[in-house]
């Protein structure tokens, strides 16, 4: 942006004023952001989290998880590009994921559905992220979705969330010699030193992923024997 509206030029836009840079693009709102089974349940949802939590619907899988640079990395991140969770629940004050909501319906047991539901399931379970998949029903216990999510909403009367079944230590790097440069905890790649720019800690070095700032795993400095 050069030139600043400013104020005006702000609420002209709210208020519609048609954008003079576009010609006749074929672009239409949809009627059905929601399905009628998607929006029941999210009133359901939102209501079960009282407050706890952001309820986030249709997230795209690549805003939500990443895969290091490699050879053949492209591949993987084309198999999340158009995918999405129905619903993502977050930390309302960090917007942190905290668990993802998949609504199933009769779609769901067409054998290319559980193709890809399965892995959905395996991109969530490799990640680390907790997904629940509820069968879409007329109607909700909310009660029972209640005490589902409890465990993964934080808070004083959640118990810990269950570790979800047997998912991988992520690979811790190996101590290696001294001096040695020490490999992205989440990522498993080498992380670079960088120094930090700002703050009381200005000027100190540490080692930080490549992968940033979709990886932010840093690791203590410690610079070389002399
Ligand atoms: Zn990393």
């Amino acid at each position: 942006m050069t030139d600043n509206p400013g104020c005006l030029g702000f609420l002209a836009r709210i208020f519609g004023e048609r954008p003079k840079e576009t010609g006749a693009l074929p672009y239409r709102l949809r009627d059905d952001f929601l399905s009628a089974a998607e929006l029941s349940f999210y009133r359901v949802l939102a209501t079960a989290v009282a407050g706890r939590a952001v309820v986030l619907t249709k997230v795209r899988l690549a805003d939500l998880f990443f895969v290091p640079r490699s050879e053949g990395s492209a591949g993987f991140r084309n198999r999340i590009a158009q995918k999405h969770v129905d619903f993502l629940l977050c930390d309302r004050e960090t917007m942190r994921p905290l668990v993802g909501v998949e609504l199933d319906d009769r779609s769901h047991e067409r054998s290319s559905r559980q193709e890809r539901d399965g892995f959905v399931d395996e991109v969530f379970w490799v990640a680390g992220l907790p997904l629940m998949h509820l069968p879409v029903r007329s109607g909700y216990s909310l009660a029972e979705l209640a005490l589902a999510l409890a465990p993964y909403l934080g808070g004083d009367e959640g118990a810990q969330p269950e570790p979800i079944r047997g998912a991988p230590e992520p690979s811790r790097p190996e101590p290696g010699a001294a001096g040695a440069v020490p490999l992205c905890p989440k990522c498993g790649v080498p992380m670079v030193v960088r120094t930090t720019g700002r703050g009381e800690r200005r000027g100190e070095r540490f080692y930080g992923c490549p992968n940033y700032p979709k990886c932010r795993e840093t690791l203590p400095y410690e610079s070389p024997p002399a």
